[in-house]
C-alpha cells in the first residue's frame, strides 16, 4: 500500500463528500477509509463488504450505495468485466496505472508504463486535445 496515495485520496475524499453536502454516514466513512487502504488496484463491492462485515455499516446495501456516490464524484475509477461484475479503484491524479485483463485467466494486472504515457500524451497534442484523463484497458493472452 502506498501510504502518500492514502492520504492524499483521504482528503480529497473527505473534502468532497462535504463539498457535495453529503451528511458523514457510518457506511460512507467506513467505506472511504477502507478504499484508501485496499482500493489502490481493483476491488469487488462484495470484497469491501466481506472486509466490513465486523464493523457496523448497516446492510450491503448501504456499501454498494457509498461506493457508487464516490463514483459520482469523480473518486474512483470503475472497470466493467466482462464477467459482468463492476471493479474499483480510487481515482488520484497524480499516480495511475492500467489494466492488463488476460483472457485466459480472467486475472486483471495492474502495470505502469513511461513509454505509453508519452505516446498517449503525444496523441493528444497530434489531436488538439486537452487531456483531463484516460482509461485503458489491455486484453490479451500473457505468453509467459
Ligand atoms: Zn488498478
Amino acid at each position: 500500500m502506498d501510504l502518500e496515495m492514502r492520504d492524499r485520496w483521504l482528503n480529497r475524499a473527505q473534502d468532497r463528500v462535504a463539498g457535495a453536502g453529503l451528511r458523514a454516514g457510518a457506511a460512507r466513512s467506513a467505506v472511504i477509509e477502507l478504499l484508501a487502504r485496499e482500493g489502490q488496484c481493483l476491488l469487488i463491492v462484495a470484497e469491501l463488504t466481506q472486509m466490513l462485515r465486523s464493523q457496523p455499516v448497516g446492510s450491503a446495501a448501504s456499501v454498494y450505495r457509498a461506493v457508487d456516490e464516490l463514483f459520482e464524484l469523480g473518486l474512483l475509477h470503475r472497470l466493467d468485466g466482462r464477467d459482468g461484475v463492476a471493479r474499483y479503484e480510487i481515482a488520484d491524479p497524480e499516480h495511475h496505472h492500467h489494466h492488463l485483463v488476460d483472457e485466459g485467466t480472467g486475472d486483471v494486472v495492474a502495470f505502469a508504463d513511461q513509454e505509453f504515457e508519452r505516446a498517449i500524451h503525444a496523441l493528444a497534442e497530434r489531436l488538439d486535445v486537452e487531456l483531463t484523463g484516460h482509461d485503458v484497458v489491455l486484453r490479451g493472452r500473457r505468453r509467459s
